[in-house]
């Protein structure tokens, strides 16, 4: 584990250096999201052992956006089982956007991953309940459990949403067409889009990475949120598909599972170790916060947490005990 010192200066040059980064938009097709401030940027770091780091507008609310689909891809694993899950929704990348026709198209109608928004109302009716209202309390509170904090609703977002949202209501039913909705179709869109209309701060999101980095236990509560087996599914999820088209250069580049909103969050989980999470809400082509993607990558090198480097790592000194006891312990208790 890189030290307190080291990280609180990664992240406050993060910052310093990437605030100059420009270009990109507010995604627009949701009217709530594009009139945020495009110049908030907040950083936060929260590490295993329960540290956390701030920098910038790290207080500030965001729309959690499609975030939100790992939270309930969790959810659902947990409450049916990995191998189900994967049979129902599929756990593969599909390349393309993550509104896409055309993916469910090539894949007679399955939506293969939890992470585009097909595969998110899938996992969404996949959660037993007795009736939607009982569903979407169970998603919100997962979200809140990652938190650690009561995790709330935007009207403002959500209702701008449910009064745009044509495409994913197109896409609902061609997974009801095909097999792959599990409850009522205009229901299951309806909660999807309530569950990306939370509000976050980067403080929020990098505690619910932390929680998988920590092998599913919230390093700031204790509490037990997912079973230590269903994270390396998770985390696989989001090497795949998390930030959409540019998730193989994302991997490339930084090598951390991470995941990406249209609200301008990202984060990122160096398992064992620690979670960066960002927020700036101009996008780029894809969908990915231009300064979140610079911040995190830049924080992520200057740790050296790329989980292809090995040895080379922070991981090789918390391997051979150099790191704090707590962290040694949850390591040895939860396999990654
Ligand atoms: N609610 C958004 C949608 O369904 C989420 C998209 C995203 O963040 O990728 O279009």
């Amino acid at each position: 584990m890189p030290g307190n010192d080291t990280i609180a200066a990664a992240v406050a040059e993060a910052w310093e250096h990437t605030k100059k980064v420009s270009g990109g938009e507010n995604a627009d097709y949701i009217p709530a999201l594009a009139s945020v401030d495009p110049d908030l940027f907040g950083i936060s770091i929260v590490t295993v052992d329960g540290h956390v780091f701030n920098e910038g507008d790290s207080t500030v609310e965001f729309a959690i956006e499609s975030i939100s689909k790992v939270f309930t891809m969790a959810l659902a694993m947990e409450e049916i089982g990995a191998k189900a899950f994967r049979e129902k929704v599929g756990t593969d990348p599909t390349g393309l956007p993550f509104n896409s026709v055309m993916a469910l198209a090539l894949h007679g109608g399955k939506p293969m991953s939890a992470l585009v928004n097909a595969g998110a109302m899938s996992s969404t009716s996949l959660i037993p309940a007795r009736d939607a209202d009982e569903r979407w309390r169970k998603i919100l509170a997962a979200q809140s459990a990652f938190a650690g904090r009561t995790i709330s609703l935007s009207d403002e977002v959500n209702s701008s949403e449910q009064t745009t949202n044509f495409h994913n209501r197109g896409i609902a039913w061609l997974l009801y067409s095909g097999g792959f909705i599990y409850s009522d179709p205009m229901e299951a869109c309806d909660i999807y889009t309530r569950q990306c209309s939370t509000m976050i701060t980067t403080e929020d999101l990098a505690t619910m990475g932390a929680t998988l980095a920590n092998g599913g236990i919230n390093p700031v509560t204790g509490d037990r949120v997912v079973s230590s087996e269903n994270v390396p599914h998770i985390l696989a999820e989001m090497t795949m598909e998390g930030l959409y088209e540019a998730s193989g250069d994302w991997a490339y580049t930084v090598g951390l599972p991470g995941k990406s909103g249209v609200g301008g969050g990202i984060f990122c989980v160096a398992p064992g170790l620690l979670s960066i999470a960002a927020f700036s809400p101009r996008l780029d082509q894809f969908g990915n916060s231009v300064r979140a993607q610079a911040a995190i990558t830049q924080i992520a090198q200057e740790l050296k947490l790329n989980l292809y480097l090995g040895t080379g790592g922070p991981r090789a000194a918390t391997q051979f005990g150099a790191s704090s006891g707590i962290t040694n312990e949850v390591l040895v208790s939860t396999p990654h």
